[in-house]
């Protein structure tokens, strides 16, 4: 897919009040400083759309850009922030599990992980959380820059298998990244273009 338009559209924390266009949607989640802006940039080709983090856990809203004036791209706070106050990350956990509960909308979402990481604690139980709800969700693998190829084969297949091993049967499918190498790029937009053509026939007039 060619990104021709990408825009920002609006943030707030009441999924009632996201825009209400029935097109497709993607969300993207992970822990603060993952490389979820990063990622974002990189994937609609615009150096500053989605901010890069200063301060992690700045992103505390559902942020909406429109792609291609046919799609939602939704940029999540990053959980799991220690300098959030206890109050605050009460707040954004709830807005994200209705968020999640409630989009229509909502196709797929990306679950970033950092590639050089063990299975951290939050995100094994976001993913068991997304699961137990029935949110469809893949898992993108952050900084595969920072690796050589036999180590990023390794703890992939590594994490994949404490997934299948802990929570389910089958791992969920997955795309290996580098924003910095724009490693991933097309596969994750043709993963997305294809349901966005799927999405378009079954709901042509
Ligand atoms: P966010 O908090 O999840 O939005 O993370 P950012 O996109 O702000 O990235 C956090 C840090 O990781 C920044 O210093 C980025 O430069 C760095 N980073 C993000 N993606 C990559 C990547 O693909 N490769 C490398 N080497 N560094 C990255």
């Amino acid at each position: 897919m060619k990104i021709k338009s990408a825009h920002f559209v609006m943030s707030n924390s009441d999924v009632t009040k996201c825009p209400s266009e029935p097109i497709p949607e993607y969300a993207f989640i992970g822990r603060s400083n993952v490389g979820k802006s990063s990622l974002i940039n990189m994937l609609l080709d615009r150096k500053n759309l989605a901010k890069t983090s200063g301060r992690p856990g700045k992103t505390q809203l559902i942020n909406h850009f429109k792609i291609n004036e046919n799609w939602f791209l939704v940029d999540l706070p990053g959980y799991g922030y220690a300098r959030v106050s206890k109050k605050d990350k009460n707040t954004f956990q709830k807005y994200i599990t209705n968020y999640f509960q409630q989009r229509k909308q909502l196709l797929c979402s990306f679950v970033l992980v950092d590639i050089r990481h063990e299975p951290q604690k939050i995100d094994m139980e976001f993913m068991q959380w997304m699961g137990e709800n029935q949110i469809p969700f893949c898992i993108i693998f952050t900084k595969a820059d920072k690796l050589k190829p036999n180590v990023i084969t390794k703890n992939v297949e590594t994490y994949l298998q404490i997934l299948v091993d802990d929570i389910w049967e089958e791992a969920p499918q997955h795309f290996v990244t580098s924003s910095s190498k724009s490693l991933g790029r097309e596969n994750l937009l043709e993963f997305i273009q294809n349901i966005n053509q799927s999405f378009f026939k079954e709901n042509a007039v």
